[in-house]
């Protein structure tokens, strides 16, 4: 904690973290391995923030939406390196924005991505920043209703996130230095996640969509449909761009599919 505190950054699996920093898009002085502190265990409805998204996959004591997201997510090598502490904190794909352009998220004052191509973005939230997030778990545990016990605070997960404003451009509210140890996963009546994706395997969403009944009621959550996970209101607030619209038409088919599901 004290390496962290002194400007740090954490390296859990290092499959999001090391391209960053081979590509220059972060940049550190100190990496401190955490794999051997974090939690990793799976009991009682809570998760260790070291728990791979291999063993998230197979466990029966982890929700059916959790599993199947860690399971449609990424590839078998990666999912076993891959926790989901560092899954929760990957940055955006936007290619603009991994190609380092000087847009809005990189501190600029325009989106190339709504000037340019955009099919893979976002249709919701998306007035400043139109990327998609990539995480499924996080839709996964936005709707299941997780908590997040860090070194420092508990917070519900809708609260991990924020949208890029002008005078701060970070999706995150979590502070410098600042650790996730474990989730907390409530009982849910049934939950499922449904992806769809270019490619049936090794492709990330381009819309993801989780569903969670507890008691009479239904919430759902989304990937690649906003700069952050998103809880699910209503489609028609929906801000599609032109080459996002076709997205919005399969959320809707796989909220239908969803919902019958459960
Ligand atoms: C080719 C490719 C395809 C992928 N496809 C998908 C996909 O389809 N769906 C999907 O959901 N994901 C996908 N991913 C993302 C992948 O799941 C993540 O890269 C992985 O889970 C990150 O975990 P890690 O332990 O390797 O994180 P690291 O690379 O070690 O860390 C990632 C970030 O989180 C921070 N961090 C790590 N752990 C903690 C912690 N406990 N507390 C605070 N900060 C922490 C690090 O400092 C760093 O900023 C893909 C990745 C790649 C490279
Ligand atoms: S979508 Fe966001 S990350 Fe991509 S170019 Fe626009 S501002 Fe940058």
């Amino acid at each position: 904690m004290a390496a962290l505190a002194g400007g740090g950054r954490a390296l859990a699996g290092g499959t999001e973290l090391v391209p960053l920093l081979k590509e220059g898009l972060v940049t550190a002085e100190l990496l401190v391995d955490v794999t051997g502190v974090l939690p990793r265990g799976i009991s009682d409805g809570t998760i260790g923030a070291g728990a791979t998204l291999a063993e998230l996959e197979v466990d029966p004591q982890v929700p059916a939406a959790l599993r199947e997201a860690c399971r449609l997510a990424a590839s078998p090598q990666l999912r076993n390196m891959g926790t989901i502490g560092g899954n929760l904190l990957q940055a955006t794909r936007c290619w603009y924005w991994r190609l380092d352009y000087p847009c809005y998220l990189h501190g600029g004052d325009r989106c190339h991505a709504k000037e340019g191509q955009h099919r893979e973005h976002a249709f919701l939230g998306n007035e400043l920043c139109a990327s998609a997030h990539p995480s499924d778990p996080a839709a996964a545990l936005l709707a299941l209703g997780a908590t997040i016990r860090t070194d420092r605070r508990e917070l519900p997960i809708a609260e991990l996130y924020r949208l890029p404003t002008a005078d701060d451009r970070s999706t995150t509210t979590l502070e410098p230095g600042e650790l996730i140890l474990e989730l907390a996963v409530p009982d849910v009546d049934s939950s499922v996640y449904l992806k769809a994706m270019d490619r049936k395997r090794w492709s990330f969403a381009l819309v993801g969509v989780a569903a969670a009944r507890v008691g009479g009621e239904t919430r759902i959550a989304l990937s690649g449909a906003a700069p952050i996970p998103w809880l699910l209101e209503s489609l028609d607030a929906a801000t599609p761009l032109p080459g996002t619209a076709y997205k919005v038409e399969i959320a809707r088919t796989l909220v239908d599919r969803a919902i019958a599901a459960l």
